[in-house]
């Protein structure tokens, strides 16, 4: 790509000098801004008082991304918001597919019977929070470029506290240090759009924590934030605390596997007030308005039993839980894969409606629903019932034609899915009752980009892949099923290697970046 001087860009930095310092100045810009990470356990190993902090995996330059697409991400994100939000409080569509995928899955089974026994003694809180980000990839059809989804979270949706820092540091350098490569670059060729995910993501977290309202039993209100043991992304966990703690909200971090330890619910009320006691002075009692879970979303963090009775803890309070068991579940790929999934209905010629039923059901705005639905790419169930589902197993298992595609499990984090020619291999050797747990999604191959990633110090040049994610927060009421407040939150940009399949920066593929609109 051409900037406006007529040099590459991003420039290629083949200048040592040049590098070495653009490379300093990032360094220096990370760490005095917390855009950092804890050291891996190697380097930890050697850090017994816990006092390290290492520069997060960052590009030099902020990655060339289409305006048009950018805005298009933005602009539906408070139509996605809505869509989850319903989808949410739908229980027997989200029942359906658990049945369809819990055979194969027991993480999902588990947490599905989490809600089942809370269900039973009626839930004590109708207010709901979802923090949710929605991924995307840019697609190239001829000239025409647009954003298609890669996912949709709704828990843990991480790196809105280190992306804002991203944004900034890349605003930094291009004030200061863009204009003076050799080949300058000037500030006004940069159109850096500004990204307020940390705060939004803090104001969402402060909605519900405020609609929660006073403790009825006379203690402070306060926020806790679940989190993972040993987890390295604590900064960006920090950033939106201190967001929260600028407004004078009580927040409190309390590992996953310490529940049950420090949290109990209020024994002589029918509330169910979930009461969190200092662990430094036990006798400091807060009463928990809303849960936020940065763990939990994988079977790692229910390696014992009573973690499951922790979560039980959680959905069967008052507490608003940011997410709910049923907000989780959908987050489920199968979900995204019903969305997308066209009806096939006897009547479908081609003249009918091609937005897909569940779709239109769950969406009553025609307009919207089609919005939506043209940020889908193709993705199929691998049931054994469903002529799309048959259709899926045999290409799945067809090495020639396997190559475009992706095999999702249920799963969240990074790490879990498998790519082009490993698919046939992998279901080889997965029992074929276990095959519906997964979707078969199309691959998404986004118009090249080069960039230089700065990871462990190390510089890496080369081909990238971006990947835009946008933050939403929506808090809605699960009785009368009304949206309060609805927000799109700021957005994140993860750029990887072209040669890798994954895109995770805390899964140690992907790298932070922002966008240069063009
Ligand atoms: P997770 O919930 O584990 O993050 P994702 O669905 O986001 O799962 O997949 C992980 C990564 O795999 C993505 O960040 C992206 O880099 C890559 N990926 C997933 N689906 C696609 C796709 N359809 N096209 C291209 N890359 C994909
Ligand atoms: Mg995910
Ligand atoms: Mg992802």
């Amino acid at each position: 790509m051409s900037s406006p001087t007529g040099a590459t860009y991003p420039p290629a930095l083949d200048d040592a000098r040049e590098r070495e310092r653009l490379v300093q100045v990032v360094k220096d810009w990370s760490i005095a801004n917390g855009l950092a990470v804890r050291p891996p356990p190697a380097i930890a190993a050697n850090d017994a008082e816990g006092i390290l902090a290492m520069n997060a995996p960052v590009t030099l330059f902020p990655s060339p991304f289409p305006k048009s697409c950018f805005d298009d991400a933005r602009a539906i994100q408070a139509q996605y918001n809505e869509l989850y939000a319903r989808i949410s409080q739908d229980e027997e569509f989200l029942g359906g597919l658990v049945q369809e995928v819990a055979g194969g899955d027991e993480f999902i089974g588990h947490l599905w019977n989490v809600h089942l026994r809370v269900k039973e003694e009626g839930y004590v809180q109708n207010l709901a929070l979802g923090l949710f980000r929605s991924d995307y990839m840019v697609h190239q059809d001829g000239d025409n470029l647009q954003i298609k989804q890669v996912e949709f979270n709704t828990i843990a949706s991480s790196f809105g506290g280190l992306s804002a820092q991203t944004s900034l540091l890349h605003k930094h350098l291009a004030q200061t240090e863009y204009p003076l490569l050799t080949e300058p670059i000037p500030q006004s060729s940069f159109e850096l759009p500004a990204n307020g995910s940390t705060n939004g993501l803090a104001a969402g977290l402060g909605a519900a924590f405020h609609a929660y309202g006073k403790s009825d039993l006379g203690h402070p209100t306060c926020v806790i934030f679940l989190v993972q043991d040993g987890e390295r992304n604590i900064f960006d966990q920090r950033h939106l605390e201190y967001a929260l703690q600028a407004d004078s909200i009580p927040v409190f971090r309390l590992p996953f596997s310490q529940i049950l330890t420090h949290t109990n619910i209020a024994p002589s009320s029918s509330r169910r007030q979930l009461l969190y006691h200092l662990p430094h002075n036990p006798t400091r009692t807060f009463e928990v308005a809303v849960a936020y879970l940065r763990a939990g979303y994988g079977p790692d963090d229910y390696t014992v039993p009573s973690a499951w009775e922790a979560r039980y803890q959680i959905e069967r309070s008052a507490a608003i839980a940011c997410p709910s068991v049923l907000t989780q579940l959908a987050g489920m790929k199968k979900v995204q894969q019903v969305l997308a999934t066209p009806s096939s209905t006897p009547s479908s010629g081609p003249s009918s409606d091609p937005t897909p039923a569940a779709l239109r059901r769950l969406v009553p705005s025609a307009a919207a629903a089609a919005s939506l639905h043209r940020t889908f790419t193709n993705i199929y169930p691998m049931d054994a019932l469903s002529p799309a589902g048959l259709a899926a197993r045999a290409l799945a298992t067809d090495p020639a034609r396997c190559q475009k595609y992706v095999l999702k499990p249920q799963r969240e984090g990074g790490g879990n899915n498998v790519y082009r020619a490993a698919i046939p291999a992998h279901l080889a050797r997965t029992p074929a009752e276990h095959w519906a747990s997964y979707i078969l999604m199309e691959l998404i191959t986004p118009p090249p980009v080069a960039n230089t990633i700065l990871r462990n110090g190390v510089l890496e040049h080369g081909g990238v892949i971006c990947e835009l994610g946008v933050y939403g927060t929506c808090l809605w009421d699960q009785g009368s099923g009304e949206v309060l407040r609805n927000e799109e939150a700021g957005y994140l940009l993860r750029t990887k290697g072209d040669q890798s399949e994954e895109g995770g920066v805390a899964a140690g593929f992907g790298c932070m970046d922002s966008v240069r609109l063009v």
